[in-house]
């Protein structure tokens, strides 16, 4: 047994990290515990988009799912200046760069949807336009003939995933925070003024709160807890391009086809968009320790969707394709706050948790702190799905 510590954070991607930092910057003791190394999963595997607008997952069924999509927007307002800000607090670059985004319809039924998209957004605060394709063209001269109109958001953009949860965790090292990597928690249990953490080399933790912020596995980690969320996981499929002369100078999404783009410093494309990898399965149930298969369907189909938007990208070899987890809620809005029946357990996961990383950490951060949240953040409480936990 040691030393009990405020706050045992398990998980080291993105969110555990940005956690451990805004509870360490607070005065916190806090232990960061991590089953394999920092950033080695969604958050370090993912497409880098800061997107801002609604994403196509969240359009494809309709207006009604949108406008439930459309909740989350306090968080992506929140995220825009979180970004913007971000280098400069944690004293390091991370790749951020916000030329803006488009997000492109080529038929008329994507224009419709897209004007829809763009008034909900503009409702919600945020800076949103609908431009015809000429207008398009004129901004991105890479983008094709196909392009007829397109949504464009100034604050979307790009930022590096091999670096920010790094950034984070160093910056929460160097406020006192500890890290433990190669330590999956095994176990948790409530106990007298907090909980006992079990770790798989037989080790117990006290502390007096507990965050789980394990992507893909918090549904797993909070049953740990006592606690049933509806957290499931998905795989998905990215691509590089090799190195390119600078093409694509800002993030591209579509209102009708799982696509999204950018080109890194580096020159390579990234090409993703939420095409599925399949998940594996023992013994009947999804194994996360596998990583998901690549689908050739989902390649073909992505590479198809990029090279109609972007020709200049149709000749372009492909360096590199992975697959990765990540996290979805039942509902489309994210976990954060306290897990139901467990006082004391907080939690952070679901959507687009790396552009609203930043963002999820500190609300949490500041729930676990007995802090006034900035804005309103109630949609988000994992206790509407309370009823899910008997005892
Ligand atoms: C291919 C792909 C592309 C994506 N593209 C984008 C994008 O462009 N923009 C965007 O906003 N989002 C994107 N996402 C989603 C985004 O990456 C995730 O929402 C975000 O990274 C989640 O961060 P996290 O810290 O919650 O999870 P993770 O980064 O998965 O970290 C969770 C950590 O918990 C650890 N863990 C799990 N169980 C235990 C345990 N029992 N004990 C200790 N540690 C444990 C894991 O090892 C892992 O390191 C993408 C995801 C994928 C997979």
């Amino acid at each position: 047994m040691t030393n009990p510590v405020d706050t045992l954070v398990i998980g080291g991607g993105l969110l555990g990290s940005a956690v451990a930092y805004y509870l360490a910057r607070a005065g916190s003791s806090v232990l960061l515990v991590e089953k394999d190394q920092i950033n080695r999963q969604a958050s370090g595997q993912n497409a880098g988009s800061l997107h801002f607008q609604l994403e196509y997952r969240m359009i494809e069924n309709g207006i009604e799912s949108a406008r439930k999509a459309a909740e989350a927007m306090p968080l992506h307002l929140h995220a825009q200046q979180a970004w913007a800000g971000l280098e400069a607090e944690l004293g390091t670059s991370l790749g951020v760069a916000q030329h803006g985004g488009f997000m492109v319809a080529e038929t008329p039924q994507q224009v419709e949807r897209l004007g829809q998209k763009v008034a909900l957004e503009q409702a919600s605060g945020l800076v949103t336009s609908l431009l015809d394709g000429d207008e398009v063209r004129r901004r991105a001269p890479y983008l094709g003939p196909s392009v007829l109109a397109a949504a464009f958001c100034p604050s979307e953009g790009k930022a590096d995933p091999r670096r920010c949860s790094l950034a984070y965790a160093n910056a929460a090292v160097r406020l006192g925070a500890r890290l433990r990597t190669t330590s999956a928690v095994a176990a948790i249990a409530r106990v007298a003024n907090g909980w006992a953490v079990t770790l798989d080399d037989g080790s117990v933790h006290r502390a007096a709160t507990i965050v789980i912020a394990a992507g893909a596995w918090s549904g797993r980690v909070a049953q740990m807890a006592g606690t049933v969320l509806p957290v499931s996981p998905v795989g998905l499929t990215m691509t590089a391009t090799a190195r390119s002369p600078s093409l694509i100078k800002h993030l591209v999404q579509h209102a009708g086809r799982r696509l999204s783009m950018k080109q890194t410093v580096e020159g390579n494309v990234l090409i993703g968009g939420g095409w599925p990898a399949r998940l594996h399965h023992e013994g009947g149930l999804i194994d996360l320790e596998r990583k998901p298969e690549l689908l050739l369907t989902s390649l073909a189909g992505n590479m198809a969707a990029a090279a109609a938007v972007v020709p200049g990208v149709a000749h372009l070899p492909v360096l590199r394709v992975w697959t990765g987890m990540t996290a979805l809620i039942a509902d489309q809005l994210p976990l954060i706050g306290e897990v139901p029946r467990a006082p004391g357990a907080f939690i952070a996961t679901g959507g687009s948790a790396f552009t609203l990383g930043p963002t999820y950490a500190r609300v949490l951060a500041d729930q676990v702190l007995g802090k006034p949240a900035a804005f309103d953040v109630s949609r988000y409480d994992p206790k509407r799905f309370g009823s899910l936990t008997f005892a």
